[in-house]
Formats: structure tokens, sequence, C-alpha cells
């Protein structure tokens, strides 16, 4: 029988009532076996994310001893799921030990995660279903990164033999045997990982929009849709800001050519989103498929003459971003220039100043110059390589729209065309883009 495993966003899992449409969506297809869930999101706009109230508690802790006063309000929150959902679940037990462990622990991880845990346990019995927890089956390596090998074999030992298993997201257990988190957003990674596991056959990411759009519906109006996409695209546009899915979440899927579907739990009935391997993209007559944009970089230009010449000019320069531990967005480059784009928030504290006076006692450079806020926008598509005049028709469009451009960057795969503006131009900019390409 094949396998799908599928991981519910927030929104998927805010109260009672959106509790029973997922179950009636697992139910409906008898291979939706393996369910990875996120914290209770947001019910209305300004309403506050579990996983938000969770590193609240964290603070409470750390300032008073004790997180209770702010635990009071998950323990409201999910003692009115359980109510609402009429579970027989022992949720004042649960909370109970919930709460006990966050003040004897004390961190900050551990804290944050108890929102997928209390989740799934919720979840496990209203699908009559196993809760395992991701703490015996994720597993990460001294480093902080994922031990993919060591969490494969023990999430295909606990879910087999099993009709169906939910598994908390955004968790799993440190090198050290503590709770350890990924980053914002990573329950999308653990459903990924659940999905190589088990070799899935399909891994269905169900979140609040129907699919992925091409470009971020807050700066243009009602965008399509993407119908589907590969990965490599998606890695491009959610690196660059596309938000629905983690930008690192298709590591996993991807070594396994597994592919993800992008879902509304809300609009079931929507196609949505298929990110498939890039073996399988067939060229369909479109040039772009989405368009990204990021604020925030800064250039730093350099320049010095017979630079091109100068044997291991590049490497000095990188080796002081090094010394720093600073990582570097794009190196355009001409015969005796260079740029670096570096996110600035890298940059703070007098981070910048070090790093210019080490690049100058490293190279002495001619002229060299600081660009801050910066937005770069990538432009993605595998069409462009097989469609003459793209980076005209994009740059033309940036003229109409009185856009100066400030960077390019075009990496030989032609996959993707990257321009630098300035950050108060980054919406004008994608709108600009987005009406040659689609409108
Ligand atoms: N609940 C976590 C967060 O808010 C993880 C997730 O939703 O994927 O970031």
């Amino acid at each position: 029988m094949a396998l799908k495993v599928c991981k519910f966003g927030g929104t998927s899992m805010a109260d009672g009532n959106v509790m029973n449409r997922v179950k009636r969506i697992i139910e409906s297809d008898d291979d939706r076996r393996l369910v990875v869930v996120s914290a209770p999101g947001k019910r209305y706009s300004d309403d506050i994310k579990v996983t938000d109230t969770l590193y609240k508690c964290h603070s409470e802790l750390e300032s008073t001893g004790s997180c209770g006063q702010t635990f009071s309000v998950i323990r409201r929150r999910f003692t009115g799921i359980v109510k609402e959902l009429g579970i027989d679940l022992d949720i004042e037990y649960v909370l109970n030990e919930t709460e006990r462990r966050i003040n004897e622990e004390k961190s900050v991880d551990f804290t944050a995660s108890r929102g997928e845990y209390l989740c799934a346990r919720v979840m496990a019995k209203l699908l009559d279903a196993k809760f395992i927890d991701a703490e015996e089956v994720i597993f990460f390596n001294e480093n902080g990164t994922l031990d993919g090998e060591k969490s494969y074999a023990a999430i295909c030992k606990a879910v087999e033999g099993e009709l169906r298993c939910v598994i908390p997201g955004f968790y799993g257990c440190g090198a050290d045997g503590k709770v350890k988190t990924f980053s914002r957003g990573g329950s999308d990674i653990s459903g990924s990982v659940a999905a190589r596991a088990v070799n899935a056959s399909l891994y269905e990411n169900w979140t609040d929009v129907s699919g992925f759009y091409v470009c971020d519906p807050r700066i243009v109006s009602t965008p399509k849709v993407i119908k589907s996409l590969s990965y490599k695209e998606l890695r491009e546009l959610s690196y660059m800001g596309a938000s629905v899915l983690h930008s690192e979440s298709i590591f996993p899927v991807r070594k396994a050519n597994i592919p993800i579907l992008i879902k509304n739990t809300f609009r079931p009935e929507d196609d949505g989103t298929l990110i498939q391997p890039s073996v399988y993209y067939k060229p369909s007559g479109r040039v772009i498929t989405g368009i990204a944009g990021k604020k925030d970089f800064t250039v730093i230009f350099i320049e010095k003459s017979l630079m091109n010449s100068e044997i291991g000019f590049i490497r000095k320069v990188l080796s002081v971003l090094e010394r720093y531990n600073i990582p570097i967005e794009h190196i355009p480059s001409g015969i005796d220039t260079m740029s670096l784009v570096i996110e600035s928030s890298r940059l703070k504290n007098g981070v910048l100043e070090n790093i210019l006076q080490g690049i100058k006692e490293a190279v002495e450079p001619d002229v060299m110059r600081v660009t801050e806020d910066i937005a770069l926008i990538a432009t993605v598509g595998h069409g462009m390589s097989s469609s003459i005049g793209t980076s005209a028709r994009l740059f033309k469009a940036m003229k109409e729209a009185n856009i100066n451009v400030k960077m390019i960057d075009q990496g030989s795969s032609e996959l993707n065309i990257i321009v630098g503006v300035k950050n108060d131009e980054c919406e004008k900019c994608i709108n600009a883009i987005y009406r040659e390409f689609f409108r």
C-alpha cells in the first residue's frame, strides 16, 4: 500500500473545529498514515500562536523561576480544544506534567517544543492513532544538523505494523540527549524527514493557502498559483523569502525523489502546488515560475587595478569574512571590481567596520564602498534557459517602472536572475516583473 505523510500547519490545528476538519481529510484517504503536526496557530488575525506563548513562558521562567502565569494561557487553549473535540484524554494530567517538566528542564527548546507535543497527543487521540514522540525518533548531530540516517531508521521502526501514527513536528533529540528544535517553521522539515524515512509516495503539506503563489500576495494582488515546480525552483523561491514552506524542508525528500504537494485545509478541493524532483521537470512553455524578494542586504564594493591577475585576491577577501563567520549571498564581479552581498543583520555591532578594516589590510583596495538597504529580487524559472530575451523583458519592465538596477547576478544554470534594488523599490519591482510575465 502506498503511504503518504501529511503535515498540518498551525492554522490547521488552531481549534477543535479545524482539527475535526483535518480528521475528515486524513480519514478520506487510507494512504494518509503518517501525520506530522505543528502547534496550534492563530484563530484570528491578532491571536497569538501557541509557540509564541511558549517562548514567553520561557522568558517568565527565566525572570521569575516559574512559567506558571503564561502557561495558564496554554492550559486554557488545550483544555478548550479537548473539550470541543470531546475526546477521552486526561489533558489536565498531561498539562501538569508538561508544566512541571518546563520548570525543571529550564530549556528554551524544550519549552518551545511543547506546542507540537501537546497537539500531537490530542490529534493521536482524535484519530485513534499511535503517538510517536519526536524526541525518540528525530535526532540531531553534535553540530546541530539533522542526523538523517539515525532518524530514518528510528521512524521506520516506530511506525512498523501501525495503521496510523502522529508525530509532533519542530523538535527532536539533540546530541546531548535533550530536546532540540529546528528553526521556526521547522515542522515542515519534520514532515520531510518522516516522508523520507518511510519512503512515502507523497509528502502532503497542508496549510491555509491553496499552494505556492507566483509572488507574495501581500505585494501583488491575487497572483496566480503555481501548479507545479521543481525542487530547485522551490529552493530558490523559498530561500528568497517565499514563505509557504521552510526552505530546508526539501532536502530529505529531494534525495529520495518524493514529491511534495501543498494543499489548503480550508479548500481541500483546490489542486494546490506539486513540487517535483527536478528530473521529472517538463518544460511547459512557461518562462518564469515565480518571483521573490528579500530586503536588507549590504553590498561591499571593492575595486583594485589588475585585480583579475592578482592570484589569491578573492580568497584573501573571503578569508576575512570567514574569520568573522559571515555568510555571503552573492559575489558579482568585474575585471578590477568585486562586490560582496551580505545580509545586513550579520553586520551589526561593529562587525561591518571590522570587516572593512580586515579587507583593507588583506588586499589594500583602491576603492571600497558600502551600500546599505538593498533588496534582492529573484526571478526564477527553468523555462528561461530555453527562451531568448527573458532578461531583456525583465530589465525593460524595470526601466518602464523607473527602477534603478543596483546589481545583477545570473548564475550559469539560467535558473534565476537576481537584481538588487533599493529596499523601498522592492515591491514596485516585483509588481513590474509580474506584470511583464503574467498579465
Ligand atoms: N510551531 C513552530 C513555529 O511556530 C514550528 C512550526 O509551526 O512549524 O515556528
